[in-house]
């Protein structure tokens, strides 16, 4: 089965899931894992698996225009990782993204695996089902930059000029350690009519917003990460980790960045052809598939 088709049965299975978040009254929930060798490898350093794996699940947060509250933790420690030193990073992540850590476990396992439950508060949540004809379509921030910065993971850097170290290293940190669009998320509520955080790449991503509607993005409007280099058009259609936040409006580029502000970058329309078309072809999902065949 593919990751789509097992998400289709859990949607059957469990009804109240499908958004970034479940939502409960005003408090909403989400949960994500973060596996060695599957979304790290054991050469990045601890603080940063513990700050990427609380930044995504604040990213799914600010999806729904919550505000992050708290965490709960579950650590499975392989035996190269040193548990002391990951919890006080853990705390230190939950500080400086400022939640409080309320509970969690410690298992051992044979990758390291750290699993966190975020829980936020949401007045007005946004979902994902809300964009209609007519929205424009926006990304929060420039694309391509985690794809290339995964690209770029254990290259030798010391060969770079000046310039090409510079975007090599800011790519690799916006792998590495993304920021969340928690501030953004927040102001958005009562402006997106629908929105999704890109986990698994723009083309994918996009359709979680085609319940009530199509897309038609314009190639030229996507905003690219500063210096983008190599395979520039897959980095940023198909690129995953970048959470940016995606979102609909019937609001004006001028007028949203007036109210939030900070640039949002509109890079199309929501149609009432269904589908997703990029500059009038039919852009497939390339995006990142946990259970695809290899
Ligand atoms: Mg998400």
């Amino acid at each position: 089965m593919s990751e789509a088709e097992l998400i289709a049965r859990i949607r059957e299975l469990f009804p109240r899931t499908g958004d970034d978040a479940a939502v409960d009254g005003d408090q909403v929930f989400t949960n994500d894992m973060l596996i060695e060798d599957v979304d790290f490898t054991r050469d990045v350093p601890l603080r940063l698996i513990a700050r990427k794996s609380l930044a995504v699940n604040l990213s799914d947060l600010a999806a729904m225009g919550a505000k992050p509250l708290y965490a709960l933790v579950a650590i499975g420690a392989s035996e190269w990782v040193d548990v002391g030193a990951l919890i006080e990073e853990v705390a230190n992540a939950a500080r400086s993204y400022r939640i409080e850590i309320i509970g969690g476990d410690l298992s051992r396992a044979a990758k390291l695996t750290i699993s966190v439950t975020a829980i936020g508060e949401a007045k007005q949540p946004i979902l994902r089902s809300g964009a209609r004809a007519g929205d424009r379509l926006y990304v929060s921030r420039p694309l391509g930059g985690s794809a290339a910065g995964l690209a770029l993971l254990g290259a030798d850097l010391s060969k770079l000029s000046y310039a090409e170290r510079e975007y090599a290293e800011s790519a690799i940190r916006r792998h590495l350690d993304p920021e969340p669009e928690t501030e953004l998320g927040m102001k958005l509520v009562g402006i997106a009519t629908s929105c999704v955080d890109i986990s698994d790449g723009l083309s994918s991503d996009v359709r979680h917003l085609c319940v009530d509607a199509g897309a038609e993005i314009m190639r030229e409007r996507i905003p690219v990460f500063p210096g983008l280099s190599g395979n520039v058009r897959e980095f940023v259609l198909n690129g995953g980790e970048e959470f940016a936040l995606l979102f609909t409006s019937p609001m004006r580029e001028s007028e949203i960045s007036a109210r939030v502000g900070r640039p949002v970058y509109m890079i199309g329309r929501m149609t009432k052809e269904r589908g997703v078309r990029l500059d009038g072809e039919p852009l497939e999902p390339r995006g990142f598939d946990h259970f695809a065949a290899r």
